[in-house]
């Protein structure tokens, strides 16, 4: 029987569980999914990561409040580093644990799943947290241009300086960068817990992709707002399933049964 997991604090309402539970049984894999809920500091992290690894854990994903700190004891691969985030580690090999970042990789499979075309596109991402860093440099590494808006602007400017061809902004600029763009994603979490959106309605227009990166409500305010512009909306289930596809390639090198996973998926959403 393989083990794979999540670490995370909270995890008690993940949804990694029943959607890697669902691709085991229909690749036929003996494996079980588990959710570990280590105290949020650093040394812990460290301790629940060898001790994984100890126990023959075959990989792991990493979730708030552990992605950055997961860094330090990985070797991480580029994008991973570039990002400053992992959430992924695979513990099968005899070294040190390697970490990945699938969320970045998560939001390009969504969009284009989409028949959202990145390279050449305009895109503005909104938020510079941890989601936001992911999207940016998926999105630039793909061949987009990059506008990145976010309520502190400072951090904006810092992930832009980081990302290629980037620029960094404040919110109040949305409506000036949507006029150029081909491509939205919020990556904060407004929408989440109350009916919001971090974009002005009149901003959106109908020739725009827009993806949420919140997945709690799956249609939030702005996904709702972009529809009624008649915009193309992609909601936030899509990048949380495509970046647990590709940890799951990572971790069995088997290509992953993307429909039995998105149907798991949605059962609970
Ligand atoms: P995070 O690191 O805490 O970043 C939060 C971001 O939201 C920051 O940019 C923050 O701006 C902004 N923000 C928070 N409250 C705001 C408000 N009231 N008005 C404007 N901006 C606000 O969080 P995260 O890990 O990036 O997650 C962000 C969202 O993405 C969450 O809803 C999470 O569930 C979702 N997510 C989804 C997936 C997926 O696979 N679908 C993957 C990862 C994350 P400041 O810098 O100004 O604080």
């Amino acid at each position: 029987m393989d083990v794979y997991g999540l670490l995370g604090n909270p995890v008690g309402h993940s949804l990694s569980p029943p959607m890697h539970e669902a691709a085991y049984e229909e690749l036929g894999l003996e494996a079980r999914y588990v959710t570990f809920e280590p105290d949020a500091d650093r040394e812990t992290l460290e301790r629940a990561i060898d001790g994984a690894r100890a126990l023959g854990v075959r990989g792991l994903n990493v979730t708030i409040p552990f992605k950055r700190d997961a860094l330090a004891f990985v070797e991480p691969d580029d994008l991973a580093e570039r990002i400053g985030a992992v959430n992924t580690i695979d513990l099968s090999g005899s070294g040190t644990p390697t970490g990945h970042n699938t969320d970045a990789i998560g939001a390009l499979r969504a969009l284009r799943d989409h028949g959202v075309m990145i390279e050449g596109a305009t895109a503005v991402v909104v938020g510079a947290g941890g989601a936001g860093r992911a999207i940016a440099f998926g999105l630039a590494d793909a061949g987009a241009t990059v506008s990145i808006a976010n309520r502190t602007e400072s951090t904006a400017r810092d992930l832009a300086d980081a990302v290629p061809e980037a620029s960094g902004h404040g919110l109040e600029e949305l409506p000036d960068l949507l006029a150029e763009a081909d491509v939205l994603v919020n990556a904060t979490s407004v929408g989440m817990e109350e009916d919001a959106s971090p974009v002005p309605a009149e901003a959106l227009r109908g020739d725009l992709a827009v993806m949420d990166a919140v997945y709690r409500p799956l249609e939030t305010r702005l996904l709702r707002e972009a529809a009624d512009a008649g915009a193309t909306t992609i909601d936030g289930a899509w990048m949380l399933l495509y970046q647990g596809v590709e940890a799951l390639e990572i971790w069995t090198g088997e290509e992953a049964p993307v429909d039995a996973m998105n149907d798991a998926l949605r059962a609970r959403l």
